[in-house]
């Protein structure tokens, strides 16, 4: 299990999905799924507020979900110089805007 911390100040967007019950589940605040767009992640909220597991694959469908680009993010920013913890955040770092 990876249980991980939720990016502050991320931008939120939808993004492609599996099937609809994940359509549906993302859209529904009563559902803990959570989508990382700077991370390309899905995953399951805790109860915390601010950190989530990451799934690996659909809870509804079974589809395995994309790969985290967690890694490749950090090492972006690396490259920068710029320290995630340390220093604010580019905004485009806070959604899928820095993979294009
Ligand atoms: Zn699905």
């Amino acid at each position: 299990m990876n249980i991980v911390m939720m990016l502050k100040n991320e931008r939120q967007t939808y993004p492609e999905c599996c099937c609809e019950d994940m359509r549906e589940a993302l859209s529904d605040s009563e559902h803990p799924i959570y989508y990382s767009s700077a991370f390309q992640e899905f995953g399951l909220q805790l109860s915390s507020g601010f950190e989530y597991s990451i799934l690996k694959y659909c809870n509804w469908c079974g589809t395995k979900l994309p790969k985290s680009r967690r890694d490749a993010w950090f090492d972006s920013l690396e490259k920068l110089g710029i320290d995630p913890w340390g220093n604010d955040i580019p905004i485009k770092y806070l959604s899928s805007s820095w993979l294009e």
